[in-house]
């Protein structure tokens, strides 16, 4: 049950890990939970053809009043029943074919004997009147004492199958329908759903009735219901409507954060040979968003923090375009052609990450794309909790489908098949499969089987390996160079542990080797767990490269000397292997020759990202000439993406107070906002002298959406000045913004850790409405190690409400609080040093005291934070 919460911290260490640590915490967060009986897909008694649903709204009791007539077709012979899956609704009504007819319920279907036994292909209209409060799968964010001013949304997440908790229906990708939407809603309202607007009409007493319908068909899972206080900006890309919508008031970000859309709709629809297949796209904002984002067929639904301040958005490389053409490339790989249960998930997400980097690639070029493609392998590799599984699997116990095998790995898979068959086999094949499957349920093999019929290419090995097969190579490598044969020996050692899924892997790999006399390429396919190439070379080599490029998952330990490394950084052409070098000469420590090289890396490599990792690395090697570097890098006008980088390494230096003026001088005035957020943690993180006046003043500071504030005031805990706790409590209070307060929850978490009223603070937090509130509440309450909070977890454990969803998380930071109080009576702060999570965090070679773990923990948290924006994160928890 804790195993997800390990996982996290056991990912606490290392720096680029914090999008799988954000997806985990998500896990929490998003939570969606399956019900289904088993991971297969579920056998149909009927085919749901049509759906017209009819809803009201009582806001005050946030209940959906609704009517729904299902048009469908019995698929056996013998029919008796009919039944929907249905859970927390009050059923009033249901007629079969227009006469009253008889149902039952339970917890979560509703059955309807039908009068006779049908055949296959008799069809019925069932009309269901129905009303209830929904648990999840519509959740109403509206105005209250704390926000008054806040717009009313109410808007609904059906993946993976939560539709049933606001709509009786058919819950299960395997079933693809139309449908008509009728909203009645306040007249001042806006309503998105899926399909064309057909009409607006006045509904009387102040309400007006949208009426959308939705003439292509896809799963209950991607039907959605938006309504509330929206800004609209219309675009338009041949000539299909495109929408964006904000919470109003906060149109004015769209077109910043939006904008590209219509050119990704255009790459797209000619990469795949297939065009954008539905009738408009629309892509609403809303707060509170139990995901980052949800593909629903026509209609996207984002998190609101996607809506990027206009003045913060430019201080972003690659801006939210990860996320919008995430959901974008989903209206084709999920929504056209979907998976058939959700052990095939990975056709849908492999599909939408790899969709990222296309676009990526061609809008912001290929280092982006190479540089991004490299940290994403390495996340992968710092997961150790997905080496063991498949990413075609059914056995879901204690985890969820929706991971970083889904996701992270299904994307980097295709981009090796692409590389493997080449890019025009890739998208001939590409457009077979959505052709041949446009409209249909699909499994892996479909796509195996289209790339066959396509290209005559068979993938089977390749898909027996990377989809059906767990874990990836490890290489051991080295060479020597033979003088006399003129000749590079090569060997290669495949160390991977074979056991459960892991096998050997069969690799087609490319060499590089370079001489005085310029670089070569070699292919050599590598497939045994001992093999040595030998490879011409005039001269002995300056430099040997294993995957040139890095365009196979896997992790290498190639022996080489520093020279080489230093010849790498600088001369490799790919972004790849010039950030391998940078990683292997960080390990070489006291060395000048390694710190200058990494110095001209900083300065004048042609991608940010390797100037990036370098920054990182000369902060790691903490030496006075690293620390001099970084200084001197300041005084240049890097972009803010390099520059936070420079000023966060500079939090590595201790009792330097040349770097401490530095630091408070960039956190107080700078162009950059997030080189200013990045001085102020690495000032708390130093405990500088004086950061409490510096970190207090930033709190006041003006600054986009209190970007500074919620910077300061998520230090404060790192600093760990108890002075901050009465300013900590007055931002973490109902009424302050959301970003705020979590930002000091997180903070309070570590700050007089034996002062039960601050306990009793936090916990009074856990009852909130607002997920990252509750999130932020249960983690700090862990983490605090104060085991008074123990009851008010239980509590919550035991409500009805959203909550209930977030049960593992809480069971985990109840039994890290009981774990402290039995073990180490009287010390609480060294709760997070007891039990199996830390002895999972301290699994590596460094042992990490609780201050350090915590310091890291809150690093990765503000990295995050940023990141969470643009992050997808509707991961269901563990299964019960
Ligand atoms: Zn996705």
């Amino acid at each position: 049950m804790t195993r997800e919460r390990l996982h996290i911290t056991s990912h606490v260490r290392s720096r680029p890990v914090f999008l799988a640590l954000a997806a985990l915490l998500a896990t929490f967060v998003a939570a969606p939970q399956l019900f289904a009986d088993d991971p297969y897909a579920r056998s149909r008694d009927y085919d749901l053809q049509h759906s017209k649903i009819a809803l009201r709204f009582n806001l005050e009791q946030k209940k959906v009043l609704g009517e729904v007539t299902h048009s469908l077709s019995v698929l056996r012979d013998g029919t008796a029943k009919i039944a929907f899956d249905s859970a927390g609704l009050t059923i009033q009504k249901v007629t079969v074919n227009k006469a009253a007819a008889k149902f039952e319920t339970t917890a979560e279907k509703l059955i309807i004997p039908l009068a006779s036994e049908a055949k296959a292909g008799d069809k019925f209209d069932i009309t269901i009147r129905y009303e209830g409060k929904p648990a999840k799968g519509m959740y109403f964010i509206l105005p209250d004492k704390d926000y008054p001013d806040r717009p009313s949304q109410i808007w609904t997440q059906g993946e993976s199958e939560d539709t049933h908790y606001y709509l009786p229906t058919y819950d299960y990708p395997n079933d693809r329908l139309t449908t008509e939407t009728i909203l009645t809603v306040p007249a001042s309202w806006i309503t998105v759903s899926n399909g064309k607007l057909i009409s607006v009409s006045d509904a009387g007493k102040g309400l007006k009735t949208w009426y959308w319908k939705e003439s292509v068909p896809s799963s209950t899972y991607l039907i959605t219901v938006v309504a509330g206080e929206f800004d609209e900006v219309k675009d338009t890309w041949r000539g299909i409507p495109v929408t964006y919508y904000a919470p109003k008031g906060r149109g004015d970000r769209l077109p910043i954060n939006y904008g590209r859309t219509p050119a990704m709709m255009e790459l797209f629809s000619k990469k795949f040979g297939v065009d954008y297949p539905w009738e408009k796209y629309a892509q609403v904002m809303v707060d509170d968003f139990v995901a980052g984002g949800m593909e629903n067929s026509s209609a996207t639904t984002n998190t609101s923090k996607s809506l990027v301040h206009p003045k913060l958005a430019p201080e972003y490389f690659t801006g939210e375009d990860d996320l919008i053409s995430h959901e974008l490339g989903h209206q084709w790989f999920g929504d056209l052609v979907t998976c058939k249960d959700w052990g095939d998930v990975w056709l849908n997400e492999g599909f939408a990450t790899f969709l990222e980097a296309v676009w990526t690639e061609t809008h912001f070029g290929k280092d982006q794309a190479d540089y991004e493609r490299w940290n994403s392998a390495h996340e992968w590799f710092e997961s150790a909790s997905l080496w063991n599984k498949p990413i075609v699997r059914h056995d879901f116990d204690d985890s969820s489908e929706f991971d970083g095998n889904a996701y992270g790995k299904g994307g980097l898979v295709l981009y090796m098949l692409r590389h493997q068959i080449g890019e025009d086999a890739f998208y001939r094949a590409v457009k077979h499969y959505l052709e041949v499957n446009r409209g249909k349920n699909v499994v892996t093999a479909d796509l195996a089987k289209a790339v066959e019929e396509a290209m005559h290419i068979n993938v089977d090995q390749f898909f027996s390996q990377w989809l059906y097969g767990a874990g990836a190579p490890k290489f051991d490598l080295g060479y020597t160079y033979d003088p006399e044969k003129h000749q590079v020996m090569l060997s290669v050692k495949q160390t991977q542990k074979i056991e459960g899924r892991v096998g050997l892997f069969r690799v087609p790999v490319d060499v590089e080797i370079t001489t005085a006399t310029g670089p070569k390429l070699y292919n050599v396919t590598v497939s045994k767990d001992k093999q040595t190439f030998p490879l011409a070379a005039e001269s002995a080599p300056l430099m040997v490269l294993f995957d040139m490029g890095g365009h196979v998952l896997k992790s290498a330990d190639f022996h080489k000397e520093k020279k080489e490394w230093l010849y790498q950084l600088k001369n490799a052409s790919e972004v790849a292997d010039r950030g391998d070098a940078a990683v292997a000469l960080g390990k070489i420590r006291n060395d000048e020759e390694v710190v200058a090289a990494l110095g001209d890396a900083l300065r004048n490599d042609k991608a940010w990202g390797i100037r990036a990792t370098a920054a990182d690395t000369l902060g790691q090697l903490g030496t006075a000439s690293a620390s001099k570097l970084l200084l001197a890098e300041l005084d240049s006008r890097d972009a803010p993406w390099v520059r936070s980088h420079v000023v966060s390494a500079l939090g590595s230096f201790k009792d330097d107070p040349a770097i401490v003026t530095k630091l408070n001088s960039v956190a107080k005035q700078d162009d950059s906002y997030r080189a200013r957020a990045a001085a102020l943690q690495a000032l708390g993180r130093l405990k500088a002298p004086a950061a409490f006046a510096t970190l207090d003043a930033a709190v006041t500071a003006d600054s986009p959406d209190g970007f500074l504030r919620n910077a300061a005031l998520r230090t404060f805990g790192s600093l760990g000045d108890d002075k901050a706790v009465p300013l900590l409590l007055q931002w973490s209070a109902p009424g302050k913004p959301i970003d705020s307060r979590t930002a000091a929850i997180n903070s309070l978490a570590r700050l007089q850790k034996d002062n039960q009223d601050v306990t009793k603070q936090i916990a009074d937090y856990l009852t909130e409405p607002h997920f990252s509130v509750r999130m932020a509440a249960i983690y700090a309450l862990g983490g605090r190690g104060d085991a008074t909070a123990v009851p008010a977890l239980e509590a919550l454990l035991k409500s009805d409400d959203l909550s209930i969803e977030m049960m593992p998380m809480i069971k985990g930071q109840i039994a890290r609080l009981k774990k402290a109080a039995d073990g180490k009576p009287g010390s609480a702060s060294s709760s997070a040093d007891t039990g199996e999570e830390s002895a999972e965090y301290t699994g590596s070679s460094e042992k990490l005291s609780t201050e350090q773990r915590l310091e890291k923990l809150e690093r990765l948290l503000q990295e995050m934070s940023e990141r969470l924006k643009s992050m997808e994160k509707r991961l269901p928890p563990p299964k019960q």
